[in-house]
């Protein structure tokens, strides 16, 4: 018999549709799971359990009525708590937003409702992710489920640290400047965020809008194809989704990389990189070499500016998006104002942790007049020259293949006070928010210590499923995927 916990998406399907076993048993071994693990790895903020087993009735209904199952039907997923969910708190990670209960749903939380899934719950996730541990959540830390004293990662380290235990069979998560792709890496899961555009971002709350971008991890790298193919697409109520068709990223898969031209952004392998980093995503390279990839050096010139252009622009963006938490339209408003401006100061200075209101000052300052033309429009030229990066390079390769993060999962606490440090976490992923590509993480090996290790699958706009195509190629040969964190079974 599968195990539940460890079993995909179409073997999960399979069960509901063939009737082996109910959505409602499959819920329930989700729920069980959960209950046996996360009091030590804190992933969830909230566990859904009436409404999940709400839901996986209504499956249950549905194939008894012989009416037609979705392509995610039974199948329990996780949602970051930036996304929001009807009738279900949706906290952000902040007090702020402690007691915001959203009237609908996020654009790709309806669509994978539509498509029979069936939300378990919200995970934790740093403060309006910002961040890369899921230490500036203001609840609870997030454990790293393959050593429980290191970070998920963030700042859906929620989401990634659920798949990894086995909660959960996938998550959704967002990423703005990594928030998929380094928890991805550091709990050892595949994690796409897709191009800008690619999927809706209605419902998401807002971080820094021209970056933002909704994505799946998943068990497997067929898992996150499958749940891109049901949250892409043109969405009317977010002007900013694209109404690029949404290919068969499934159909593709199984292609392989052969006669493929992979770049190697050498400004992604500094002298001081990580050996045992540098030696797995260098065996991934290998690998792709072995199924008949051809590997080139490329240079992206413009990198050392990424992760100063990125806390210009996102900080900028933040500041203006989050001036809309004032105590009277959304969640907490702190008592005992006299007038306007202190409910505005007072609520503000109790909702908000300390990272966010280093952000929110960080980008008033660049925004300010005398200081905008020497900062955000300076930032904004070097995104361009970012973009310009990268669009050189895909003249002359289809896909680049970097490491994702500069080390494996470091200890909670360990980079708390230093926020330079947190920052330099995202050096190897921002840059593909900043020129709005697609950008997968998929588990290439384990250090010494037995800690996950990622490589970064860049591609062209929308070229999601060259993505996951060389994704799908390298798991097979990483055999990554019998590895399990050493939590009891
Ligand atoms: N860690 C980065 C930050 O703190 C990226 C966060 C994200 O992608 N949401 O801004």
């Amino acid at each position: 018999m599968t195990d539940p916990s460890r079993a995909t998406i179409a073997e999960l399907r399979d069960l509901v549709v063939s009737g082996r076993m109910s959505a409602s048993e499959i819920c329930k071994a989700h729920l069980g799971r959960t209950r046996a693990v996360d009091d030590r790895v804190k992933a969830y903020r909230s566990v859904l359990e009436r409404q999940a087993l709400a839901e996986a009735d209504a499956v249950d209904r549905a194939r008894r009525e012989s009416r037609p199952l979705g392509p995610l039907a039974g199948v329990p997923i996780a949602v970051k708590d930036v996304l929001c969910t009807q009738g279900t708190p949706t906290t952000c990670g902040s007090r702020i937003l402690e007691n915001f209960v959203p009237y609908y749903d996020a654009t790709c939380v309806a669509r994978l409702r539509e498509a029979g899934a069936v939300i378990i719950g919200k995970t934790n996730m740093d403060e309006f992710a910002m961040g890369s541990s899921t230490e500036n959540s203001a609840f609870e830390v997030t454990r790293n489920p393959w050593d429980l004293t290191r970070v998920p990662g963030g700042s859906s380290g929620g989401s990634a640290a659920a798949v990894a235990a086995g909660m959960v069979p996938a998550a959704l998560g967002t990423d703005t400047g990594g928030s998929i792709r380094q928890p991805a890496a550091l709990c050892g899961v595949p994690g796409l965020k897709p191009t800008y555009g690619r999927v809706s971002r209605y419902g998401l709350v807002a971080f820094a809008s021209s970056l933002d971008q909704a994505g799946p991890f998943g068990r497997t790298v067929a898992d996150v194809a499958r749940i891109l193919q049901v949250i892409a697409g043109h969405d009317p109520l977010d002007s900013t989704s694209a109404p690029e068709p949404v290919p068969d990223y499934l159909g593709g898969l199984e292609r392989g990389i052969a006669g493929l031209r992979i770049g190697v952004p050498k400004e992604y392998f500094p002298a001081g990189l990580d050996a045992e980093v540098h030696g797995s995503v260098r065996a991934a390279l290998a690998a792709a070499e072995r199924l008949g990839a051809s590997i080139d050096e490329v240079s992206l010139p413009h990198t050392e500016y990424a992760i100063p252009t990125y806390y210009i622009i996102a900080t900028a963006e933040a500041s203006s998006n989050l001036a809309r938490y004032d105590g009277v339209r959304y969640g907490l408003r702190a008592a005992g104002a006299p007038d306007i401006a202190q409910l505005f100061r007072k609520t503000r200075n109790a909702g908000f942790g300390a990272e966010v209101k280093r952000r929110i000052m960080l980008g008033t300052y660049v925004l300010s007049s005398g200081y905008y033309d020497a900062y955000y429009l300076k930032g904004q030229k070097v995104r361009t020259l970012i973009r310009r990066d990268f669009e050189d390079a895909f003249r002359r390769v289809d896909l680049l293949i970097t490491p994702t993060t500069p080390s494996a999962a470091f200890r909670i606490g360990e980079k708390v006070d230093d926020p330079l440090a947190m920052y330099l976490s995202d050096i190897f992923t921002v840059t593909i928010n900043l020129a709005g590509l697609p950008g997968m993480s998929i588990p290439c090996g384990l250090t010494r210590d037995g800690l996950p290790i990622g490589a970064q699958i860049i591609g062209p706009r929308f070229g999601e499923d060259v993505v996951l195509r060389a994704a799908a190629a390298l798991e097979g040969a990483m055999q990554f995927r019998d590895r399990h964190p050493p939590l009891p079974r």
